[in-house]
């Protein structure tokens, strides 16, 4: 159950994303704290066939 578990933003803080810009984030995208099951980029559940919305290259992605 822990699939929509919420995210913190490694730049600003922010406990959900992917919401508007970023301020602080050097790709004004905020980048969630790396936790093993959720997507970096748009917080959702890694899933490796499915298109990121968020990430630069269009792919989910673990960790940093
Ligand atoms: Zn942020
Ligand atoms: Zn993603």
């Amino acid at each position: 159950m822990a699939e929509n578990r919420k995210m913190i933003c490694r730049y600003c803080g922010a406990d959900h994303f992917p919401g508007p810009t970023c301020q602080h984030s050097p790709t004004k995208k905020h980048v969630g704290v790396c936790n093993g099951v959720n997507c970096i980029y748009c917080g959702t559940k890694f899933v490796i066939p499915q298109t990121c919305q968020h990430s630069p290259d269009k792919r989910h992605k673990l960790d940093n």
